[in-house]
């Protein structure tokens, strides 16, 4: 009954510190761990203990024997990573080597402080690692009222597992010297320099917020726009309660075939009576009943062997939703198995093969897979009418009509103020985290290397920055703070009096499960003055408790 990882994995590789037998792999500090999809269990190594499926954060672990039957090629997927051994005993019983954690020497000028801006999955890494150590403070600043970034905003809603995370994050705030500042925005309400002022450093886990955009003829126009603005908008983001989403016409179009594109394609063509068992927000839960969409196009400008998305999201998406391709595709998916010899793109290949032809009649809502379709141009006059494509490589056009046409072409990072910024590549210029001329200054997640990865990826880039941080501070090159540790939260209470802290997010948290009922996970709030509101129930933090954070105890 060997254990088998499916495919909510995360890749943040808790499972291989667990392994007592050193049986999951890539592990983070081998060569293929930055490229994985995902992890893998050997078959023959595991010794079915379980330490795995207690460590891991998103629940994407269970016994072959209890997986479901959509979860089992992932048995095959799984074995498929290791050779094949013969009957001789696999290499286990070497312990995975486990990171240092970084030794905080203590100094007489007070415990290390340091702030963290962005609450996201490499934030929240951080500051666990952070936190391993006795006596250090850490200070995580987001400017929404409510914590973990694309994990609660980005995470389609029907991958609840993948949000269990918030079930380790959780955990992180509840550790001694862990302070949220909430609904406070670095560069309004505080800036870095302020920052600096009360703590050794400031490491930045922002993310990448913007879209890249394409830069076609008829972007704009009613009807366009990008995935991540619909993934925020039906995950009830504050910002995008009122997007128009043109479901109005049979067909969408999602430029670009990623993991972003899939998300968007399937959550267009799910059953809405199951999206609303999720957490899906009500205003597009309501939209969605609606939708007049029978197909979604997904659009990729090369061949099916260079598709974006990774395996386990593709096996996870046939699985459940009729997934199809035009005969030509098909023809372009046997020109790319005759050559492929990669074992990844080959299943990638195989699974497409058995797509069923976009000739035959749709029985319900279905996503298309499209190649070498290079978008050209968005028609329509006052709104979105359709798409001309330049079929990739030839002059040759092909023109689709559709009333939604999104671009999923992948994010990019924004100018943090006062920070150096790379802004051909779209990250901060930094060197294992540290943050190129910027003393004092770290960066952490996609902001640091770009968007790329799984959430869990996050926990070994976070570590590793936490390394550089913690080495600097040794080394004595961190400045010591000139404000006094019980200043920080008067000042930011000042500027922000408004600010939700960890009590504040506990009972947002509640409101929102107790709105789902028996039904749903949860119900967002999808206003920032419901959230305050829900906030203000919080218990009040006594007398003693306030006059210790004022004299910093
Ligand atoms: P992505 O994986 O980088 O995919 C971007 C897509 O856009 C590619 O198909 C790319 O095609 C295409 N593209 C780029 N520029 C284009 C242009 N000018 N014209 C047409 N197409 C263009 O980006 P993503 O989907 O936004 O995902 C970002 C990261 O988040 C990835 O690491 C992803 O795996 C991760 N993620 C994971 C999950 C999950 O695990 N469930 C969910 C969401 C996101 P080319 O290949 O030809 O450049």
């Amino acid at each position: 009954m060997p254990h088998v990882i499916t495919q909510s994995c995360c890749s943040d590789g808790s499972c291989v510190y667990a392994c007592p037998v050193n049986c999951i792999h890539p592990s983070p500090d081998e060569p293929g761990f930055a490229t994985a999809e995902m992890l893998y269990i050997d078959p023959q190594a595991c010794v079915d203990c379980g330490a795995c499926v207690s460590a891991c954060p998103v629940g994407a672990i269970a016994p072959d024997s209890r997986l479901e039957s959509k979860q089992l090629p992932f048995i095959e997927l799984n074995a498929a990573f290791y050779p094949k051994y013969e009957g001789k005993l696999p290499p286990t019983s070497k312990l995975a080597p486990v990171l240092d954690a970084p030794v905080v020497h203590s100094r007489p000028d007070g415990p290390l402080r340091v702030a963290i801006v962005g609450s996201g999955p490499a934030a929240m890494y951080a500051a666990d690692e952070l936190l391993t150590q006795e006596g250090v403070e850490v200070n995580v600043f987001e400017k929404l009222p409510t914590p973990y970034g694309l994990v609660r905003a980005g995470v389609a809603p029907d991958h609840q597992t993948t949000k269990r995370v918030t079930t380790l994050f959780d955990r992180i705030t509840r550790k001694r010297g862990f302070g949220f500042y909430l609904n406070v925005e670095v560069g309004t309400h505080v800036s870095h320099a302020d920052l600096l002022d009360h703590h050794h450093a400031v490491l930045y886990a922002v993310g990448a917020p913007n879209d890249r955009r394409l830069d076609v003829e008829g972007m704009g126009l009613p009807g366009s726009g990008t995935a991540t603005e619909v993934v925020a908008w039906f995950n009830g983001h504050p910002d995008f309660t009122d997007l128009p989403v043109a479901l109005d016409h049979e067909r969408a179009v999602i430029v670009g075939n990623g993991n972003v594109a899939l998300d968007v394609a399937r959550i267009l063509t799910t059953d809405p009576d199951a999206l609303a068992r999720t957490d899906v927000s009500d205003h597009a839960l309501a939209a969605l009943r609606d939708s007049k969409v029978r197909e979604v196009e997904i659009a990729a400008r090369r061949r099916p062997a260079d598709s974006a998305f990774t395996l386990p999201e593709l096996i996870g998406l046939t699985a459940t939703h009729e997934v199809v391709l035009d005969a030509a595709d098909h023809e372009l998916v046997q020109q790319d198995l005759a050559h492929a010899t990669d074992a990844l793109t080959r299943n990638k290949l195989e699974i497409l093969a058995k797509l069923g032809t976009a000739e035959a009649p749709a029985t319900r809502p279905r996503i298309r897979l499209a190649y070498q379709s290079t978008p050209h141009r968005l028609l329509g006059t006052d709104r979105v009418d359709g798409i001309e494509f330049t079929v990739t490589g030839s002059t040759e056009r092909r023109r689709l009509a559709a009333g939604l046409v999104l671009t999923s072409i992948g994010y990019r990072g924004k100018a943090i103020r006062d920070v150096p910024f790379d802004d051909a590549a779209g990250v901060v210029p930094n060197e294992r985290g540290r943050v190129t001329g910027a003393p004092g200054t770290y960066v952490a997640g996609w902001i640091k290397r770009g968007p790329t990865g799984f959430i869990g990826t996050n926990k070994s880039c976070a570590a590793q920055t936490v390394h550089e941080l913690v080495a600097d501070y040794n080394a004595g090159a961190l400045r010591t703070p000139s404000a006094r540790r019980g200043d920080l939260d008067r000042l930011v209470r000042r500027r922000q009096p408004d600010l939700v802290d960890v009590a504040g997010w506990k009972a947002i948290d509640a409101a929102e499960v107790a709105r789902g009922g028996d039904d749903r996970p949860r119900v967002k709030f999808t206003s920032i003055g419901d959230m305050l509101t829900a906030a203000a129930d919080a218990p009040k933090p006594s007398l003693r408790q306030r006059l210790l954070a004022t004299l910093g105890g």
